[in-house]
């Protein structure tokens, strides 16, 4: 029977073991005696040999997943004539192992501060295909870019035409850059706002283009390519991204007077699903309305089709990952507000708002499901929060456990491999968890567990033996 307490989208499962593969990796699933295993292994011998909370990478997933998105936008740029760069978008789970993979299924790769920078040249990108982004790139951040030979900049304001210009003329570089426009288009997960669109920090405004792109084009050190917008994130409608074709290709018309235009780049934000209420559109059906809308605008303007690039990061990452926790205690709280008293379970795990600031930081909803066995208890409502001081740590805020999971027991939560790793924290000295790729029956250890001597190790006043 569903509790009063739940969401009103969740539904009380037929089947507390199901997986559900709209929110799972694919090669997840349940041996005989029910434990979950990712590839050919088990989720037990992964806690066991790695330890929890750990982050865990279906590597076919991952790898399927790079190969899709890339195809399905693609094909739909090349079905209306123009050619496709897709940049998969480093900020969402970077590490040398993905900016590999990254490279081998023939993507680019967009790269926000040095960090990600050094990141992806240590993994062997070539600086070609890297993009940097940011609205405020230092200058050192700027000189080592063009240095590395990154193949675009995105020009955030017209304070930064200057910078780059002045870093590439002293390298004696042309560097490519994009100019990103504030499109007034912010789109939500269902709607884009009606009120204070352009009030935010990114991009230059529409009425500032046409001079900064003359700005642009009469640096001798700079080479324009296009403009660039991104809209947002987790959108599941095209309506957002319809709606920036519009007011982008008027704006490119308008350039194609004064020179050439070759790009257009839509920025990424294609939405995923974290729990079966939620139905993201297919990245095929997103791509080929995009680039429809695309093609209508043009013949609409009567201006030839530009080549396209998109920064796709969430739907290539998220879905092809799960955090695995184990269970320490198990608590009943009575709330009784509203008109029938009920019970909210507390399951709390071994990490938190440290490994997924998500919930916290955003109220983002995720799933989780009993991992070190099958059970036939019922259907418990229940909050799956962290160990960290603060009430809003939570990481699963709503779904149905089995009404005897118990402490020791593996919790997993799927869908986790987007802005979790990469948005992790120390809060409480906690020390970060693992990553590993499961490809088959090998397991790669990623990024290696945190330790207590990582922690004290920026702790000067412990290295000067002085506490
Ligand atoms: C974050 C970001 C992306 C990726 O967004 P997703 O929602 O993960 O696809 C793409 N482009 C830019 C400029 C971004 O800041």
């Amino acid at each position: 029977m569903k509790n009063p307490l739940a969401p009103e989208w969740l539904e009380v499962p037929n089947d507390v073991n199901e997986l559900d593969p709209r929110i799972w990796p694919k090669s997840v699933a349940r041996n005989e005696s029910g434990q979950l295993t990712v590839g050919k292994v088990s989720v037990s011998d992964l806690a066991t040999g790695y330890g929890t909370p750990l982050y865990v990478l279906d590597q076919d997933d991952f790898e399927a997943r790079l190969l899709r998105v890339n195809r399905a936008l693609g094909e739909a740029a090349r079905s209306i004539g123009a050619s496709c760069k897709v940049y998969y978008a480093g900020k969402v789970l970077l590490t040398t192992d993905v900016v590999r993979l990254v490279r081998e299924a023939g993507l680019n790769l967009d790269v926000a501060s040095g960090g990600e920078l050094a990141v992806a040249l240590a993994g062997g990108m070539p600086p070609e295909r890297i993009g940097l982004h940011g609205n405020n790139k230092s200058l050192v951040e700027i000189g080592r870019a063009v240095a590395a030979g990154v193949g675009t900049i995105v020009v955030d304001s017209e304070i930064e035409i200057e910078r780059i210009a002045s870093i590439a003329g002293a390298q004696g570089r042309v560097q490519n850059v994009r100019l990103r426009v504030n499109t007034g288009v912010h789109a939500h997960t269902h709607e884009y706002l009606a009120t204070a669109r352009e009030d935010q920090k990114f991009g230059v405004a529409i009425a500032d283009v046409p001079n900064l792109v003359a700005k642009i084009r009469a640096d001798s050190h700079l080479n324009f390519l296009g403009l660039h917008s991104h809209i947002g994130s987790q959108i599941f409608v095209v309506d957002g991204f319809i709606a920036a074709v519009e007011r982008l290709l008027w704006l490119h018309k308008d350039l194609l007077q004064f020179g050439p235009v070759p790009e257009l780049n839509l920025g990424g934000g294609f939405g995923i699903a974290y729990t079966r209420a939620d139905r993201p559109l297919p990245i095929e059906d997103l791509a080929a309305r995009i680039c429809r809308a695309v093609q209508q605008e043009c013949e609409k303007l009567q201006i030839p089709v530009p080549d396209l690039a998109f920064e796709p990061g969430r739907v290539i990452a998220g879905p092809a990952m799960f955090t695995l926790y184990n269970v320490g205690t198990v608590k009943d709280v009575q709330v009784s507000d509203g008109a029938a008293p009920a019970t909210r379970r507390y399951l709390s795990v071994d990490g938190g708002m440290s490994d997924n600031a998500r919930p916290a930081l955003y109220e983002a909803d995720y799933s989780a499901t009993l991992a070190s066995r099958k059970s036939i208890a019922l259907p418990a409502l229940s909050r799956v929060v962290g160990k960290h001081c603060e009430s809003g740590d939570i990481v699963v805020r709503a779904d149905y456990l089995p009404n005897d999971v118990s402490p020791n027991d593996l919790i997993a939560v799927p869908a986790t491999g987007a802005y979790c790793f990469s948005l992790s924290s120390n809060y409480n000295y906690l020390t970060r968890p693992a990553m590993v790729a499961v490809k088959g029956d090998s397991v790669q250890l990623m990024v290696r567990a945190e330790t207590e001597s990582d922690l004290l190790s920026r702790d000067m006043g412990f290295k000067r033996g002085e506490n």
